[in-house]
């Protein structure tokens, strides 16, 4: 089979890719767009709440910079916060001439909403919570109009080639052994949050990326964190783990226990809403909480308040039973602010990269951000690099292992909202090869900060301070410093 050549390659159709192979195109290049999944599933076309950008009169990007670091506990690369907060306007008003309509008020300025750990009201959104689906919406229509995009649809990334002669990527290949030879190929592959059994992601979001990249010999880092989102429903009819947005308890919905007594400021940053959630279901035996959205405009929220509905919940009448799942991988494959991954030649963008930017716990609405900022950045990058080197004459790999339910479930219980190195040990041999370097990462790191919560290990060590659970090939975890 003869390969093809491009100059940019993207792997994955979610906001980052998409954008990407915009931005990239843009620039002159000659990309292919790889998409293993119909548009649909992808995490982005799921997202509520929106983008978080500093846009009001009475905010700046130092606050949203300030808020970042905050949630961040001690972890955020500050140079990566620094670059998102600043660019974020520009990315709301980049996609904005793209055509994308976001929400406005009765004045006509952009409506902005309110989310956990933000000081102020900076999260843009369209169609209420449909933010996600608009994305997506808009950008594949017009990727698929640009002549310089090749989409290769259905079609799933297998290997990261490397060149024989030089230690550099050489391009990707496909699913019945095409191969692409690139300038540059660009990891948009989103996360992993649905290795874990109880989740608020599609099927598809298990790191296919971070494998692929971590084959190739690319480090990834900060695996261990994987942030909670306190509010998924917990319920048997065909809803569960379905998420209700936090802009929601933004605009008034309280938590409630069994005895209908408020436990938590609803508005903390995720990590502490998820934990004192978790305690509050340990400690009264319950296997969930309430969300009362009774107060909340249900006009606000149309496509949540339909799908409770679907699952026979009225919102506007009844308490909705909630409880913390797996939603965001803030590790990933490790990467400079331009998006450069260890490998030279490789990138990675979204949700499957970690610039440092979330550090142990993510800011709320700062992932689709990320997305554009750094997709930007990283196209601009991508299209600079020099011409393909060969494409290796053996390449190496073929798809991972099946990841299976057990493996979820193991996952789910041993490194869960709460782990100890007994618990985290029992993964040191399963199949599924992320859940062993999640493992290894989450063992590598002796304390608790964020997203993750040792038992063993309950206080934060400030010796860990800008510290981050690197991995490279065939290595072990190593602690680096990131500022
Ligand atoms: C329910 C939900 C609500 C959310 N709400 C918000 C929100 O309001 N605000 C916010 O900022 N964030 C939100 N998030 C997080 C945010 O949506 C994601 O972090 C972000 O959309 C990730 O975008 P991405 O492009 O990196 O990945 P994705 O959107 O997941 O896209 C990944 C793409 O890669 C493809 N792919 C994967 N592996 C391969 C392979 N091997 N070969 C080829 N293609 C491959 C997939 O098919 C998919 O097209 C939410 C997430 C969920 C699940």
């Amino acid at each position: 089979m003869r390969p093809l050549e491009t100059q940019v390659a993207v792997v994955g159709a979610g906001a980052a890719g998409l954008y990407v192979a915009l931005c990239a195109a843009r620039e002159g290049a000659r990309v292919s767009l790889i998409s293993a999944m119909p548009l649909a599933e992808s995490s982005s076309y799921w997202a509520q709440g929106g983008l978080a950008a500093a846009l009001r009169e009475d905010d700046s990007p130092e606050r949203h910079f300030d808020d970042t670091v905050a949630a961040g506990r001690g972890m955020v690369r500050e140079s990566a916060a620094h670059i998102l907060a600043v660019q974020a306007p520009a990315a709301v008003e980049d996609l904005t001439q793209l055509g994308l309509r976001f929400d406005a008020d009765r004045r006509g300025r952009l409506a902005l909403g309110l989310e956990g750990g933000h000081s102020a009201r900076r999260i843009v959104h369209a169609g209420g919570a449909a933010t996600g689906r608009r994305l997506i919406r808009e950008l594949s229509a017009l990727v698929a109009q640009d002549d310089r995009i090749e989409i290769l649809e259905g079609r799933r990334a297998t290997a990261v080639l490397k060149a024989d002669s030089e230690q550099r990527c050489a391009g990707v290949q496909l699913d019945g052994g095409q191969q692409i030879r690139a300038a540059a190929v660009v990891l948009a592959t989103g996360g992993a949050a649905a290795l874990w059994s109880r989740t608020t992601n599609p099927a598809g979001a298990t790191g296919s990326g971070l494998l692929l990249a971590h084959r190739a010999g690319a480090t990834l880092a900060d695996l261990e964190m994987l942030q909670f989102h306190p509010t998924a429903v917990a319920s048997p009819n065909g809803a569960d783990g379905f998420l209700v947005t936090e802009a929601i308890r933004g605009e008034g919905a309280r938590l409630l226990d069994q005895s209908g007594e408020r436990f938590v400021d609803e508005l903390a940053p995720r990590d502490e809403v998820a934990r004192a959630i978790g305690r509050r279901m340990l400690d009264t035996h319950a296997p969930s909480v309430d969300l009362d959205m009774r107060a909340v405009d249900p006009a606000l929220f149309p496509n949540v308040v339909t799908a409770l509905r679907r699952a026979g919940i009225d919102p506007e009448r009844e308490l909705v039973p909630v409880a913390p799942a797996a939603h965001y991988m803030m590790g990933g494959i490790a990467t400079d602010i331009e998006g450069r991954a260890s490998l030279p030649g490789l990138y990675a963008v979204g949700e499957c990269s970690c610039t440092g930017l979330h550090g142990a716990n993510r800011l709320a609405s700062n992932s689709l951000t990320e997305c554009f900022v750094f997709g930007r950045r990283a196209a601009h990058a991508a299209t600079a690099e020099p011409d393909p080197p060969q494409l290796p004459r053996d390449p190496a790999g073929g798809p991972p292992p099946p990841l299976s339910a057990g493996s979820r479930e193991a996952l789910w219980r041993y490194a869960g909202l709460e782990r100890d190195r007994t618990g985290l040990e029992q993964l040191a041999d399963d199949p599924y090869p992320l859940v062993r370097l999640i493992a290894s990462s989450a063992l590598a790191r002796a304390e608790s900060r964020g997203a993750h919560q040792r038992r063993d290990f309950p206080e934060c060590d400030p010796a860990l301070d800008h510290r981050h659970v690197t991995i490279a090939e065939n290595g072990p975890p190593e602690l680096a410093e990131w500022r």
